[in-house]
């Protein structure tokens, strides 16, 4: 097949002649598995009785109330195991390295989330583990850190370029030139070289499928607009694809960061600074500058801060099939506060951004309208951050307490 991996003008495998062999290796275990019934069956077993799906969708009674026009639901992956919909993808690959006979896997972090989840998966799986890590996101994200080395991972710190994911995504690639016979490399989101775009929404897809499901049996109808946060774009990827109607309206949130003309943000599409360019094994939409240097994002959302997008929704942008837009930083602080108020969960900075998004439009839509928002994950893990933004003195106060408690 001459255009595989390819959406539209976008994806590719662009990869070190080294590199091949593996890649084709993959491609061939992953088409096997799609097609294999029983392949299918470990993943449904394992989501259910380990993950914890289907995860429920909660209709937002109160929020509902607030806007006074749309009936808003919520679909929780937030009480996936593990705290997001990154297990979904990594509990996949984890069964398909056990068919391909692999013992090691290696995984690149920013967050942290999707390294906890992949540590996890290698705890239960017996497999080693190693994470890669921007030294940045290393002294930022200490307890996803301290996790990921209690569950059996090497945490290794990437001391080069800007210290954040991108080059520990490059640092992963470089560990598996060297180990391929016994390595696989668990990619988090459905960007870089074919297969993973594909595979990686694969897995996602649960999402998808299981919120077509419920809101049929909770409101016998399809919704109007489903939101999603959008980094590398896995978890949109998942909830779209149980909505590929044309009567639907898809739509990616991307990081606005300080606001879209400050230049400090991670919108790649909604934002005009994205240029189409190849990075990290695919063609897609980057945060560039003209000379192909990628440029510095910014974001609250960790997971959000990433210069790249998946091809798959590049090309859907691009046909019309996913609306882009963005969300500041103070907007996603708003809708986290109105969400927990409201309705007592606490959504993940990232998919804060779907909520905020979605608060947006709810004002000019009516009764008649539906709105499905992809709660990625849960935001207690953003303690930290969050604090830091309400100002909590409090807080600090016990930060400091448990310094001098560690005699700093
Ligand atoms: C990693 C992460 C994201 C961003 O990744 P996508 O591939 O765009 O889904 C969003 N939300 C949460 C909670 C995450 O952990």
């Amino acid at each position: 097949m001459k255009n595989r991996g390819y959406y539209g003008a976008f994806g590719g495998a662009f990869l070190p002649e080294i590199l091949v062999a593996t890649f084709e290796e993959l491609v061939k275990a992953f088409e096997e598995a799609r097609q294999d019934p029983g392949f299918r069956r470990e993943f449904e077993e394992i989501m259910t009785n380990y993950c914890g799906r289907p995860t429920p969708l909660t209709f937002a009674e109160n929020l509902t109330k607030h806007f006074g026009g749309p009936r808003i639901y919520i679909k929780r992956e937030d009480l996936n195991h593990t705290g997001a919909h990154k297990a979904n993808n990594v509990m996949g690959q984890g069964l398909l390295v056990k068919r391909m006979g692999k013992s090691r896997v290696i995984a690149e972090t920013g967050a942290g989330q999707h390294g906890v989840a992949t540590a996890t998966m290698a705890a239960k799986f017996g497999f080693q583990c190693t994470i890669y890590m921007g030294e940045k996101d290393v002294d930022r994200q200490r307890p996803n850190v301290f996790w990921m080395e209690r569950l059996g991972a090497d945490v290794v710190p990437v001391r080069d370029g800007s210290r954040i994911l991108k080059d520990a995504i490059n640092e992963a690639f470089r560990d598996w030139v060297g180990h391929m016979e016994d390595t696989h490399y668990v990619l988090g989101t459905a960007c870089g070289p074919h297969p993973y775009p594909e595979m990686v929404s694969y897995f996602q897809s649960i999402i998808g499928m299981e919120a077509r499901n419920q809101i049929m049996e909770q409101e016998g109808r399809l919704p109007t607009r489903v939101f999603a946060c959008a980094g590398g774009g896995s978890n949109a990827l998942g909830v779209f694809s149980g909505f590929p109607d044309d009567s639907i309206e898809r739509v990616a949130v991307e990081a606005g960061g300080k606001g879209l003309e400050s230049g400090r943000h991670a919108a790649r599409i909604a934002s005009k600074d994205g240029n189409i360019g190849v990075a990290q094994g695919y063609k897609s939409y980057f945060l560039q500058d003209s000379d192909g240097q990628m440029r510095e994002t910014h974001s609250v959302a960790a997971g959000l801060d990433y210069v790249g997008v998946s091809p798959i929704l590049a090309a859907m942008a691009k046909e019309g099939r996913v609306r882009f837009e963005a969300a500041t930083d103070r907007e996603v602080l708003e809708a986290l506060t109105l969400t927990m108020n409201k309705e007592g969960v606490i959504p993940a900075l990232e998919s804060a951004h779907a909520f905020a998004q979605a608060f947006k439009e709810a004002p000019d839509l009516s009764g008649e309208d539906i709105l499905l928002i992809n709660q990625s994950g849960r935001g207690d893990k953003d303690i930290f951050t969050i604090a830091d933004a309400y100002n909590d003195s409090a807080w600090g106060d016990f930060i400091r307490e448990r310094a001098d408690h560690y005699g700093a």
